[in-house]
């Protein structure tokens, strides 16, 4: 059986991937490998993000791994916040702050078309494999829902009038980012 360890330490995102994974594939958590470090993180890409994450424990560890990065890119912030989502307010800030902070520079912005984007780096024996994800939407006026997490109650998917936070888990993880680049690593373990 071929182990490979998903360089996170969110459980849902584990269960989520567990679940999905052909047989003949173990997956492993860096609890299961003893893992307790604080993964680096200091790129300025998803990519490289991802990338570095999965490295650490390639070669602190030796196990093949994968890891993912997210960001939410907003066109009329210039992309922000980007690779810096989860920090968007400040290093210590919550996910309240994060949204506070994206409403009150999108107050007087017309163009409120933003994508939601996740890499996820692979390595395999050395060699990296990237696999991308993508939804696109808006950004709402207000917060809408409860459900979810993150900038979820003010991002609306294209082609639905509800947020991301007033869909189901199951719904939202048919269209999204997540979701999109999840599949494309599942495949791509299924032709291995
Ligand atoms: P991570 O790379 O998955 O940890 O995501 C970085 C940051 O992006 C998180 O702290 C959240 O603020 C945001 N984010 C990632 N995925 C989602 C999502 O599905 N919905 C809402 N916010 C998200």
């Amino acid at each position: 059986m071929n182990k490979i360890v998903f360089a996170t330490n969110n459980k849902n995102k584990l269960i989520e991937i567990r679940d999905l994974l052909p047989e003949g594939v173990k997956l492993l958590s860096l609890n299961d490998i003893k893992c307790f470090d604080h993964l680096p993180e200091e790129k300025d890409t998803l990519e490289g993000n991802a990338f570095q994450k999965a490295e650490y424990v390639y070669q602190k560890y030796g196990y093949n791994c994968f890891a993912d990065d997210t960001g939410l890119e907003i066109d009329s912030l210039n992309g922000a916040p980007g690779v810096y989502s989860a920090r968007y307010a400040g290093l210590e800030c919550s996910a309240d702050n994060n949204i506070d902070k994206v409403l009150k520079e999108m107050q007087n912005k017309d163009d409120r078309r933003a994508v939601f984007r996740t890499v996820i780096s692979l390595i395999i024996d050395g060699n990296p494999f990237y696999f991308q994800g993508q939804c696109t939407g808006i950004i709402t006026q207000n917060r809408r829902g409860t459900t979810g997490f993150g900038y979820d109650p003010i991002f609306q998917p294209k082609g639905y009038d509800m947020t991301f936070s007033q869909m189901s888990r199951d719904q939202k993880g048919k269209i999204s980012h997540r979701g999109d680049a999840v599949r494309k690593l599942i495949n791509f373990f299924s032709t291995m």
